[in-house]
């Protein structure tokens, strides 16, 4: 046995990463060249400065600064740059799979083509996996203040990749974005037809949404999620906390956002969510806008505020790789690695 501090137990975990907006990866240096590259006009001129804008308190205000960002993605090019700095970055932290979100709706409605997004992915994940040794996949997001027709649209624009997940590493389908009024069973078509082609269902119930108890219903029982994005709000009806156990969903959960929606509300949360027998994992959401709060940062904040044992963060870890959309046998290596930390490393307080 070796004996760490917490802080080196968090940064050598091996970790799985389950709820990750790309596009909220976006960091303000690369916002700076991109800008150049594009010659796209920005309101500041130092990474600095862009940061200090970055002040939001709830969902449409944080939507507002994602969107503009996302403007600045143009070109095959950059969407390999904002892919390749994320997975470089979260290698770094030990996360040796990742699931990633992406919003091809924002890039679609901007005139570019599907294909150019899912290209410059594509190239980064190949580059990063040789370059790290990092695995990952891509999630669609569906925006849900946009139509269902626009949702479905964009789902038959991405069909062809859909059907080759092998190449596009699309392997599932989400919903995000502004929640108010806009609930799962508007988008209960084109759900539908991902299911039957096999591909996995996640969405969004973010925290404190108006209706989110019948929006966590729908999820889980009308549309078949199998997991759901936050959610945290499940814990105030134990009927849902039932349907949840019974289906064996399993949480992601994103430490920096709650902060800002539920100030001094996480270590409640959290020991609720897991004495209410809830699978959880900790995630980061969107680390560009958040203080670049990845996921050895994230599962820190959590620890801090929960008091986190060893224990429970090798399960909270363990979660992950085990509602991770991949193969047993894939499976089966990250949680020997699992394994293999857990025998090898003690955590000791400071002396
Ligand atoms: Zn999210």
């Amino acid at each position: 046995m070796s004996a760490v501090s917490m802080q080196e137990f968090l940064e050598k975990l091996p970790k799985a990463e389950l709820h990750v907006h790309l596009e909220g990866t976006l960091e303000a240096d690369l916002k700076i060249r991109l800008a150049e590259r594009n010659n796209h006009p920005l309101k500041s001129s130092t990474a600095e400065d862009i940061r200090r804008g970055y002040v939001y308190h709830d969902l449409p205000s944080f939507l507002a600064l994602y969107y503009e960002g996302v403007e600045l993605l143009q070109t095959e090019q950059d969407f390999y740059d904002l892919c390749y700095a994320y997975l470089a970055k979260v290698a770094q932290q030990n996360v040796l799979y990742t699931e990633i979100f992406f919003d091809p709706q924002l890039h679609i409605r901007r005139g570019l083509d599907f294909g150019t997004v899912i290209r410059g992915f594509n190239a980064a994940q190949e580059d990063a996996e040789r370059d790290f040794g990092i695995r990952s996949n891509l999630i669609l997001c569906f925006i849900r203040e946009m139509s269902a027709k626009s949702a479905d649209e964009t789902f038959t624009q991405a069909f062809p990749y859909l059907e080759r997940p092998d190449r596009s590493r699309i392997i599932g389908v989400g919903l995000d974005s502004d929640e108010m009024g806009n609930p799962p069973a508007k988008f209960a078509k084109t759900f539908a037809r991902a299911k039957a082609m096999g591909l996995h269902l996640t969405m969004h119930c973010d925290l404190d949404q108006e209706n989110t108890h019948e929006h966590i219903r729908q999820a889980l029982q009308d549309l078949g999620s199998e997991r759901l994005d936050h959610g945290l709000n499940v814990l105030e009806k134990p009927e849902l906390i039932t349907m949840a156990r019974e289906k064996g969903v399993t949480f992601t959960i994103c430490p920096s956002p709650n902060d800002v929606i539920r100030p001094g509300r996480s270590r409640q949360d959290i020991r609720d969510m897991l004495a209410a027998g809830l699978k959880i994992t900790i995630n980061s959401d969107d680390p560009g806008y958040m203080q670049s709060v990845y996921m050895t940062e994230s599962l820190a904040k959590a620890q801090a505020a929960a008091d986190l044992t060893p224990e429970e963060l090798i399960q909270i870890s363990r979660n992950a790789f085990e509602a991770a959309w991949i193969s047993d046998a894939e499976r089966g290596t990250y949680l020997a690695a699992l394994q293999d930390f857990a025998q090898t490393y003690r955590v000791v307080a400071p002396a």
